[in-house]
């Protein structure tokens, strides 16, 4: 995308295309002008034009371009945190709304994948978050019992179970979450995309929102080449925000994060690796992922940017890594390389912002986009519409707060990714 290998790899190189989306180049009126096109952007697009709402995306790059083209493609159930620090952080109130909106994520995803036929790989038989050691177990122990007591189809493995699911007898155990998945990330956007524009919206690419503000009783985006005056704006930007809403970006900390994809695997290797096509991560701090694609390419991901002294070190540490979790292996080469920016908040969880009357967004999705992305679109359309009103949403309106030393723990992560990588990292 935008002639950068490394900004999309193995996702540019396997997603159907886009639907047209020509640059913004008139003035126009709409009734909500929705800014940023990743899966935020695309869903709340959707979701109004399905309802008649002559609706405008704005895209300052291509559909997809920023978290939306380069993650790992785990649809997951949740945050990060576990689910009791939902309530914890947010109170009960909204704190279980919200999570029993998140937890249900993968099934919105699913369904709109189905409903409008996405070629988007899509695989339902779950994640494996796997135990690094015996803390490691404790950990998803901890994360089991507080899945199952709210009813969520989560299994515990032991060492035994995990090794016959991932082919790597390196895990202590595993949990397996039934809810969750996998899919192509760009190609479920794209899809998004062409299902949004069927319905009726109308997108535009390579249109960078520079200014916004309120004339005639309406709301209004300019780009260099146009503007949209609407009745609402919804700002879908996230961690690649630019722009008028930067602010959306300053108050998250960007941790790098870098997917390496391998040639199509032999069948005998993809009869012993992730057979049953689970997306898989770790409990360890610098954590590791890894996924099948449909081909049989093996994605392996971790901390870090491919750019710098990281390229080099990041391969050669993911090289080693593989060989240790998957001996069958042998040696391999990469055919494609990314690495894309996670927009971290201070508590984990994402962030409801209002910017003035009827600019309104979610953000914040702490490397967990894909189905809380979708849903909070859903959810902003709904808003929109008048179905859910400000009280009723999964969270709380908060401000934007910039936190302290914010450059200083990004330079701090990448750095510390090169540095447990090329001292090897144990394990
Ligand atoms: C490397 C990596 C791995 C990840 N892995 C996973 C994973 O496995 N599972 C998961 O669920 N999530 C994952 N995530 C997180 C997920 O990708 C994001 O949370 C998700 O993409 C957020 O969706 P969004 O639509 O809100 O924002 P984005 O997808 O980031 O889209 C925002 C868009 O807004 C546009 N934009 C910004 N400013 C302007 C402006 N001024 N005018 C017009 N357009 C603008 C940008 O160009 C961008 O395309 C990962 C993220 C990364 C980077």
């Amino acid at each position: 995308m935008l002639n950068d290998p490394r900004s999309h790899g193995l996702w540019e190189k396997t997603a159907p295309s886009p639907p047209p989306a020509p640059r913004l180049e008139e003035v126009v009126a709409a009734d909500v002008a929705i800014v940023g096109g990743g899966y935020t952007g695309l869903s709340a697009a959707l979701h109004l034009a399905e309802r008649g709402v002559h609706v405008r995306l704005l895209e300052a790059a291509e559909i997809g371009f920023g978290g939306a083209g380069r993650n790992v493609g785990l649809i997951n159930a949740g945050m990060w945190v576990m689910p009791d620090d939902f309530p914890r952080e947010l109170g009960p109130l909204y704190g279980e709304r919200a999570l029993d909106l998140l937890g249900q994520g993968p099934y919105l995803v699913r369904e709109l994948i189905e409903t409008h036929g996405i070629s988007c790989e899509l695989e339902k038989n779950g994640t494996l978050h796997c135990a690094a050691g015996a803390d490691g177990m404790k950990e998803l122990e901890e994360r089991a019992r507080q899945w199952q007591k709210r009813g969520a189809p989560v299994t515990l493995l032991n060492a035994a179970e995990t090794e016959q699911r991932t082919g790597s007898s390196t895990y202590s155990g595993s949990l397996l979450d039934m809810r969750a998945g996998t899919l192509q990330p760009l190609a479920y956007a794209r899809g998004l995309a062409h299902a949004a524009v069927k319905a009726g919206a109308k997108l535009h690419t390579g249109s960078a929102v520079v200014e916004t503000g309120e004339a005639n009783g309406k709301k209004f985006v300019r780009t260099a080449h146009g503007q949209v005056s609407a009745d609402w704006i919804i700002v879908a930007t996230d961690a690649y925000s630019t722009g008028p809403w930067k602010q959306v970006r300053l108050e998250q900390v960007h941790l790098p994060y870098f997917n390496l994809a391998t040639a199509p695997l032999g069948d005998n290797l993809r009869r012993s690796i992730v057979p049953g096509r689970e997306g898989c991560w770790d409990t360890k701090e610098i954590l590791s992922s890894f996924r099948m694609d449909q081909a049989g390419r093996l994605i392996f991901g971790s901390v870090g940017a491919l750019r710098g002294t990281g390229t080099a070190i990041h391969k050669a540490w993911a090289r080693r890594s593989l060989k240790r979790i998957f001996p069958q292996l042998g040696d391999v080469d990469f055919e494609a390389e990314w690495y894309g920016l996670i927009g971290m908040t201070d508590n984990a969880l994402p962030r409801f912002h209002k910017f003035g009357r009827n600019v309104v967004g979610f953000s914040g999705y702490n490397g967990r986009g894909i189905s809380p992305g979708t849903t909070f679109g859903k959810v902003l359309a709904a808003h929109v519409l008048g179905e859910i009103s400000e009280a009723e949403l999964p969270l709380p309106l908060t401000d934007t707060t910039e936190p302290g030393f914010r450059s200083l723990k990004e330079a701090y992560y990448e750095a510390g990714a090169q540095i447990a990588h090329f001292a090897g990292e144990r394990f």
